[in-house]
């Protein structure tokens, strides 16, 4: 059967009263400074309150965690939970955003006394079955842990009667489709099912058709429209990694006065964990966020780039997807996305709830198809911040960066000098300075943010991942080249002895 479908827009005047969520509900939303519901919300609330099932077309950023959060909570004041069977289950694509949903759970359900359980990876499976044990009125989780727990027989999910999926079309990108099906069929049929979706893709189509049962279709916005109060850039580049990352500290360097806080998105999560350490090697204060960190990181990274602590976070799309990290002033694409439809969803972290924001993204030659897939999704093209890619010239492309002196102090003294004072003579354009930081690689006029402690704990941190990692195990000779390549300046004043500690897990070729 077609599913009914509203399309939510602005509607000031509905207020949460006029919602019909329970008195404790409305008092914990006005506890957090809410008055008037956003769209998604006004147009799911009341249906899920009546126990219909949702089709949600929702980014994240419009208020949905609490469209389905609230009417949650007011349904589970009837009941209560029993031993290893949760009443409702949500799913997440990700660790973050699991817990993100479990905040909403304390700032909403203040004034109940609810059973949330977290079931996530990279946290020990004792504590959480511990909690399934007790009784679980909401099980937060992601496909692959829950599943887990389900195999070692510690839950049973026929108890289920609210079931949510949310950030569908991620969970489809993270080949979590099959663990969907598979967990929507061990709950019972009579249940309420909430599912909410960025994009429509017809694989999630498909999935909606099979589990959902006469839901109630709410849009709030397309997913190829990108903010008008974005300011978007296309910044050119040569192909070669280091290229890129000279432009990128060029960008940020420029941008220095409006920047208040950034994320820079990289394809690869390998990566993200090489810009940030060229970052941090450069003395930006940078920190990072790929699914092959430690949960503890990760949810310490995100916190210090929440409250400020923190000026820019390299991510991967898994990653960052659906974070709720208000205001942030810039998005940098170190790499175009390969799907279009990252690029709306990247650039949607800033210039949020009406602020201002800029979006820059590097091009370089290897991407024009995947830039105009982009553009042909938006509507519109995309402005070059300082000419497009035919006025790279057509120097070659250099095989591999040039680099500093190793060997001489005095001679790595003298060119910073010299070239600190070349660079300052350059106008300030973006292309200029990039190629007078790549030729001669000159010490950056940035404040470290970090203290050089903090910068090797992160560096080591990083590096202790990197040795767990699958993809660590590549070619030596070739690996070497890699991190050698952009270790950014040396640490002043150790000249060429630079104390072992400082170098741990970086290789260094011969
Ligand atoms: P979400 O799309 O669920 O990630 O929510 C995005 C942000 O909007 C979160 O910081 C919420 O706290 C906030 N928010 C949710 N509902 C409202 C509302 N009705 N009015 C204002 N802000 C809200």
């Amino acid at each position: 059967m077609l599913p009914e479908t509203e399309v939510a827009s602005e509607a000031p005047s509905v207020t949460f009263a006029d919602l019909g969520l329970s008195q404790k509900v409305l008092s914990a939303v006005t506890d957090a400074g809410y008055v008037n519901p956003t769209p998604i919300q006004a147009g799911a609330i009341p249906h899920a309150l009546q126990g219909k099932d949702i089709l949600g077309i929702a980014q994240t950023g419009t208020g949905k965690t609490a469209a389905f959060v609230l009417p949650m909570i007011t349904r589970l004041e009837k009941g209560r939970a029993r031993a290893r069977m949760p009443r409702t289950l949500i799913l997440e694509p990700t660790r973050e955003l699991a817990a993100q949903v479990e905040e909403n759970f304390v700032k909403y359900g203040k004034n109940h006394r609810l059973t949330v359980a977290l079931l996530i990876g990279g946290v020990s499976f004792d504590e959480q079955e511990k909690k399934l044990e007790r009784g679980a009125d909401v099980l937060i989780a992601t496909p692959g842990r829950l599943l887990d727990h389900f195999e070692r027989g510690k839950l049973l999910l026929t108890g289920v009667e609210i079931l949510v999926i949310d950030e569908a079309d991620r969970m489809l990108d993270m080949g979590f489709i099959p663990d969907i099906e598979r967990i929507c069929k061990l709950i019972p049929f009579t249940r309420q099912t909430l599912f909410f979706s960025a994009t429509m893709p017809p694989e999630i189509t498909k999935l909606t058709e099979q589990f959902l049962q006469a839901p109630v279709r709410i849009e709030v916005a397309k997913a190829s429209s990108t903010g008008v109060n974005i300011e978007q850039k296309l910044v050119k580049s040569r192909s070669k990694p280091w290229d890129k990352r000279a432009v990128l500290r060029d960008l940020i360097r420029a941008e220095d006065a409006e920047l208040k806080n950034a994320i820079i998105f990289c394809n690869r999560k390998s990566d993200v964990s090489e810009l940030f350490r060229s970052l941090v090697k450069y003395e930006f204060d940078a920190g990072a966020l790929h699914g092959d960190m430690d949960q503890r990181a990760r949810m310490a990274m995100l916190s210090a780039f929440r409250d400020g602590k923190l000026k820019l976070l390299v991510a991967s799309d898994v990653a960052a997807r659906g974070l709720d990290i208000p205001d942030v002033s810039h998005v940098f694409n170190f790499d175009v996305p390969i799907h279009a439809e990252d690029y709306v969803h990247r650039i949607g972290r800033t210039g949020r709830a009406g602020r201002s924001g800029k979006a820059f993204t590097i091009v370089t030659k290897a991407d024009v198809k995947a830039l105009g897939a982009i553009e042909k999704m938006i509507g519109n093209n995309v402005d070059w911040l300082d000419g497009d890619l035919s006025t790279l010239g057509d120097e070659p492309e250099q095989e591999e960066r040039p680099r500093r002196a190793r060997g001489d102090k005095r001679e790595r003294g003298r060119a910073t000098g010299k070239d600190k004072r070349s660079v300052a003579k350059q106008d300030k354009t973006t292309e200029s300075a990039v190629a007078a930081v790549a030729e001669h690689d000159v010490q950056p006029e940035v404040k470290p943010v970090l203290s050089q402690e903090s910068r090797r704990e992160a560096i080591r941190h990083d590096n202790a991942e990197r040795k767990s990692r699958s993809d660590h195990h590549g070619d030596r000779r070739e690996r070497g080249r890699r991190y050698h390549d952009d270790l950014g300046p040396a640490p002043v004043g150790f000249g060429d002895d630079i104390p072992a500690f400082m170098l741990i897990g970086m290789p260094i070729s011969a």
